[in-house]
């Protein structure tokens, strides 16, 4: 948890930022005709807030927006409101850094709360709620941003396996490069830009458990890279992994296999560590380290687009010390896991399906590394082939809604695994936790 800031009076400087406004609408027809229509305002498709019985529409406006609120049942506290109050300005959200030191702050001052506690709001974010008696007749919403880097494991019973998505800490990636031809206007409502124009992401191996042993897939960016091009990747907290598969009763000898989708240092580069006297060693010493064999021979060549992600140390010290094993096609690497090549990032590049008790997993690297990226068009600008991507990914997508595979997202800041699901033409992701 971040420090606040403290003002002369002792107080902690909320630094609160507006949100956005909720408008309670009787008519939304007669509403987009306003807000949409005549002032041109770009409003983004609905969300459903089953718990409060309303459709929110939100209206991006840069760091804040406009929310319209219609409700969809006469019991809605919306369609009370409207009905009492006639259609009009029923909140203001306010961000602030951290919810529970602003609720203190009030309660403190005497400012009359309806919530007492921050509670969970849509989004994973938290809210509280202020009395509109304390606010000169407004109602006040508190909100704070969900973490964006949660490192607690989220552990998966699947059938006869176990799958436990690992978080190996903060990667920041520069927002254009990881939505290649979208514009900014539209991935900025889903992965927000820090001042250097990078997004938030994580890097989230997966551990597989079975009958037959403990396998990884991927494995974090380690902590061989520093000063300057750590920086530039915004790589925090990395290397981490020992952490994280302790809470989980693991440990880096408890793994017997390494399965890399590829060999780009945010996938592969925790495959290695540097011991104190500078050799570059396996980090898991008793793994096998399973590699499809072209992307190692990609990756051993690279070119002047590819050479910045291949970093040589992270794999090349692997088979000196004789612990790779090459495949070349795609085939099942342990009983209930097997890889497909979906080339598109890399020309090699794989996603693993996982199967077991009639269920399909599927670990899809960065053919869809956030849960930003379930639209089709929505690829990396860092894809070397993006129409092989876009063919594999939509055949992809369509099955992985139709068969409700689980899929787990290797990027994502906030979300390791869900379900992605379609409404009204609109695509979401439902995560478990
Ligand atoms: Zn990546």
């Amino acid at each position: 948890m971040r420090r606040l800031r403290r003002d002369r009076s002792g107080d902690i400087a909320l630094r609160a930022a507006l949100d956005h406004i909720g408008i309670a609408v009787g008519d939304l027809g007669k509403a987009l005709a306003f807000y949409r229509d005549a002032l041109g305002l770009h409003v983004e498709a609905p969300e459903e807030v089953a718990s409060q019985r309303v459709r929110a529409h939100f209206i991006p406006m840069g760091p804040s927006a406009l929310e319209l609120l219609e409700p969809t049942e006469p019991a809605s506290t919306i369609a009370k409101f409207v009905e009492t109050r006639g259609a009009g300005i029923h909140h203001v959200t306010l961000r602030v850094e951290d919810i529970a030191a602003a609720l203190e702050q009030l309660k403190t001052r005497g400012v009359r709360l309806i919530d007492e506690a921050p509670r969970p709001g849509a989004e994973g974010a938290l809210v509280a709620f202020i009395h509109p008696s304390a606010a000169h007749g407004v109602l006040v919403e508190l909100k704070q941003k969900p973490e964006p880097r949660d490192l607690a494991p989220v552990r998966v019973p699947f059938g006869d396996l176990e799958l436990v998505s690992v978080n190996d800490g903060a990667l920041a990636l520069d927002g254009g490069a990881m939505f290649g031809t979208v514009p900014r206007v539209l991935w900025q409502r889903r992965l927000d830009a820090d001042d250097r124009h990078r997004v938030p992401l994580s890097m989230r191996p997966l551990v597989v458990r079975g009958d037959w042993g403990t396998l990884l897939v991927d494995c974090g960016a380690g902590d061989k890279m520093d000063g300057k091009l750590a920086d530039i990747y915004g790589l925090r907290s990395t290397g981490r992994l020992e952490d994280v598969l302790a809470q989980v009763g693991l440990s880096v000898d408890r793994i017997d296999t390494v399965l890399a989708t590829h060999l780009h240092f945010d996938h592969f580069g925790g495959a290695t560590r540097r011991e104190p006297s500078g050799a570059v060693v396996p980090r898991f010493p008793r793994a096998e380290y399973v590699v499809r064999g072209a992307e190692w021979e990609d990756a051993t060549r690279p070119h002047e687009r590819n050479r910045a992600s291949y970093v040589q140390e992270d794999f090349v010290p692997l088979r000196a010390a004789g612990v790779v094993s090459f495949h070349e096609d795609d085939r099942q690497i342990r009983p209930g896991v097997r890889v497909v090549r979906s080339g598109g990032h890399t020309g090699q590049h794989q996603v693993v399906f996982i199967e077991s008790g009639g269920r399909t997993a599927v670990f899809t690297a960065d053919m869809i590394p956030t849960t930003a990226h379930v639209d089709d068009p929505w690829l990396m600008g860092y894809d070397l082939f993006p129409m092989d991507t876009l063919a594999f990914k939509r055949r992809f997508i369509r099955e992985a809604i139709d068969r409700e595979y689980l899929i787990f997202f290797e990027h994502d800041p906030r979300i390791a695994a869900g379900y992605i699901r379609e409404r009204d033409g609109r695509r979401f992701v439902e995560p478990v936790r």
